[in-house]
């Protein structure tokens, strides 16, 4: 298997920031692949076993130009000898993202669409454009993607810990988080968009374990994709204290939240805290070299 969950491992987190009082652990979902990792292969994986059982060899999904689940798809197709098809938010670029050149790369073929076909994109009929394709939708938002989310915490025993933390796009990933975590356990969102208030109801959709209590932090994020000085100074100094690399649109805003958090004091004393390492690190290299130190 190209997977590696052997290498999805608890972490301890010392750092010179993280009250006495509270303990910390990261979830190191980014360690089971160079590429293909963190959430988005739990969130493939149901959906292309559905399409193999399907008897369908042709996946097509969606992304914009540094998506992490494009990448993804892309590499994961590859080593599964599986036709895929990316459609690209926007016209091609002049200058192609490591993304789109590495899924390409990977075999995938890219359809570029404007930004309004991609506004559109679930009311189009793709399956007729693309006979016999199986629709993975953007992010791998759907109850099969929910469903291989709940196998993340499977792999090492998370059962002390009171709060489970991780970042949020379209909220798939949390609410497997949420399913498969114990009622006394707290799950909780970091949304990586702006004004995403509201989008609960969809992920509560989603939700079976109505006894685990979980929210979503809003105010986190200054804009999908948007970067700041203060995040880059986070992360590496997260980096040099830990040994973590982390992602500058999920992860990293992830831990610029939760550490303004603790010294917030939104954390009880005796909290002991898992972070959700969801991966993204291929997004890194969009970035100027020298802004992260790894
Ligand atoms: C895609 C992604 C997310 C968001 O996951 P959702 O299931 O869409 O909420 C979080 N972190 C990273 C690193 C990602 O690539």
């Amino acid at each position: 298997m190209f997977i590696d969950t052997g290498k999805l491992t608890i972490q301890p987190i010392h750092t010179t920031w993280l009250p006495k009082n509270i303990s910390a652990a990261m979830l190191r979902l980014d360690t089971i692949h160079p590429v293909i990792q963190g959430n988005k292969w739990f969130k493939l994986k149901e959906n292309i076993a559905a399409m193999q059982a399907a008897g369908q060899t042709l996946l097509l999904t969606f992304g914009g130009p540094y998506s992490n689940h494009i990448a993804a798809t892309a590499a994961a197709c590859q080593a599964l000898d599986i036709r895929s098809i990316g459609v690209i938010r926007g016209e091609a670029p002049n200058e192609w993202s490591n993304t789109l050149i590495q899924a390409k790369a990977a075999g995938m073929q890219l359809e570029f669409v404007s930004r309004r076909t991609y506004r559109e994109k679930e009311n189009i009929d793709w399956a007729a454009q693309f006979p016999g394709a199986y629709i993975v939708p953007e992010g791998g938002n759907n109850a099969l993607g929910v469903k291989g989310s709940e196998d993340i915490l499977l792999h090492s025993d998370s059962t002390a810990f009171t709060h489970i933390l991780a970042a949020v796009g379209t909220g798939t990933t949390l609410a497997g988080l949420v399913n498969a975590a114990q009622a006394n356990q707290c799950v909780w969102g970091y949304s990586a968009l702006k004004g995403s208030e509201g989008m609960e109801q969809a992920v509560a959709a989603y939700i079976h374990n109505h006894e685990t209590p979980w929210k979503i932090w809003h105010d986190v994020s200054e804009g999908y994709g948007k970067t700041s000085q203060a995040l880059f100074d986070q992360m590496n100094d997260f980096y040099w204290q830990t040994g973590i690399p982390t992602d500058i649109v999920y992860t990293g805003k992830l831990l610029l939240a939760w550490q303004r958090q603790l010294a917030a004091g939104v954390f009880p004393g005796g909290s002991n805290i898992l972070v959700v390492h969801t991966g993204g690190l291929q997004g890194n290299l969009s970035l100027p070299p020298n802004v992260l130190d790894f």
